[in-house]
């Protein structure tokens, strides 16, 4: 679950990290009010669940509060990268003299947590790691021990020569930690960290994913989400108990398990086609879980041919089968159906199935080879 800026800024500062004060408002006077409040120049950002809104033009420096509300006014209601922005921060801007990167993310080699730090800082952190991938320093961080003494001395100085400001280093890399690993995060980012010219470090940004498989242990985190901000299929997946992430191709998938549902899509990637979706419907049996299933996917207009790649084990084949027929009837489905199900009941599967328009497929081959032939029309 992503959050937003304004309350990734609020954990950050309860753990201690050096955040300037903000006010987070909806209209253009408010941010008159907030800006007279903290005092100028103050920077207007766009809140919204994308990186790079710098570059979009969704954050602003203004010198007074009239040009605050100005600021404000331009951004509130812009698109960036196709999401709305309803409001923006205003906060107390800092003067810049120099600006670092700082991330913590989970190392899948390690299995462990990882910092990432860079000196080049402000910029898109990936673009650093395939252009100067010397400017990353990453350091895993054994949990039981938690981040020691010589790997925060050895991050400062990697980030600058000065005493003064390696010194307020050691508590950041600590409390960025801390954050990250008491939250649940998948991500906590400061980008950038910046050192005023009086010598003073701040986070003047911040990025926090939480870990949805941890979400239970932070109800009071539930509210942070922003539904309006998600991709409508994924928020009705979850609503339906599916576990879906919307792709950029045109093969739908409906599949039952995480591990059938990756190996299709890797077939469909195999024989040169895209899959529209990952989609597991799970290990039970009920219909309705199909019909949900069915009525995300033709929601994308994308989707050309639909692949239902069924294993019954647990998962009766004639339960999807009756979910499949239903399904087409109740939305009236004009998408080819490429329908392979063996395992339990595929026999009683295949007599539902039999004389209507759906494509029978033996094997899963056959079925991804179908599927993509009716995509290409
Ligand atoms: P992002 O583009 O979505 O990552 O948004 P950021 O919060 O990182 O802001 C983008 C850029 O705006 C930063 O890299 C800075 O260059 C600039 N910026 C943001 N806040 C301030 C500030 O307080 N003072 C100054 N001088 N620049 C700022
Ligand atoms: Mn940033």
């Amino acid at each position: 679950m992503k959050i937003h800026e304004a309350d990734a800024r609020v954990i950050f500062a309860k753990y201690g990290l050096p955040v300037p004060p903000s006010r987070l408002v909806t209209k253009a006077a408010e941010a008159k009010g907030a800006a007279e409040e903290l005092g100028c120049p103050v920077v207007v950002k766009a809140q919204v669940l994308v990186g790079g809104r710098g570059k979009a033009g969704g954050v602003k420096l203004a010198k007074d509060p009239a040009e605050a509300a100005e600021k404000a006014k331009a951004i509130l209601g812009m698109d960036i990268k196709g999401l709305t922005v309803e409001k923006v921060l205003v906060a107390k801007a800092v003067d810049i003299s120099s600006e670092f990167y700082v991330g913590m993310l989970f190392d899948r080699v390690s299995r462990k947590p990882l910092m990432m730090i860079s000196p080049a800082g402000g910029i898109d952190i990936e673009e650093v790691a395939r252009s100067t991938p010397e400017k990353i320093m990453k350091v895993v961080i054994d949990p039981s021990a938690g981040l020691l003494p010589f790997q925060v001395r050895k991050m400062a100085a990697f980030l600058t020569g000065e005493k003064e400001v390696a010194k307020q280093l050691g508590p950041v890399f600590r409390s960025l930690y801390r954050a990250f690993m008491e939250v649940d995060a998948s991500l906590a980012e400061i980008n950038p960290l910046v050192v005023s010219p009086d010598g003073k470090v701040w986070a003047i940004d911040a990025k926090i994913n939480i870990d949805d498989n941890g979400l239970y242990r932070h109800v009071d985190m539930e509210g942070l989400r922003d539904d309006s901000e998600e991709d409508p299929g994924e928020v009705e997946a979850r609503e339906a108990d599916l576990s879906f992430v919307k792709l950029d191709g045109n093969i739908g998938c409906i599949v039952n398990g995480a591990g059938l549902a990756m190996a299709t899509m890797d077939m469909i990637k195999h024989y040169g086609a895209r899959p529209a979706n990952f989609l597991d419907i799970g290990g039970s049996s009920n219909p309705g879980k199909v019909l949900s299933a069915m009525k995300i996917i033709v929601r994308d207009k994308n989707v050309k041919a639909i692949l239902i790649n069924i294993f019954g084990g647990i998962t009766r084949c004639d339960d999807v089968a009756n979910g499949l027929l239903q399904a087409k009837k109740d939305l009236d489905l004009d998408i080819p159906l490429v329908v392979r199900l063996i395992g339990t009941n595929e026999e009683e599967a295949r007599k539902l199935l039999e004389g209507t328009e759906l494509v029978p497929a033996a094997t899963m081959d056959e079925g991804v080879k179908k599927a993509i032939a009716i995509a290409n029309g």
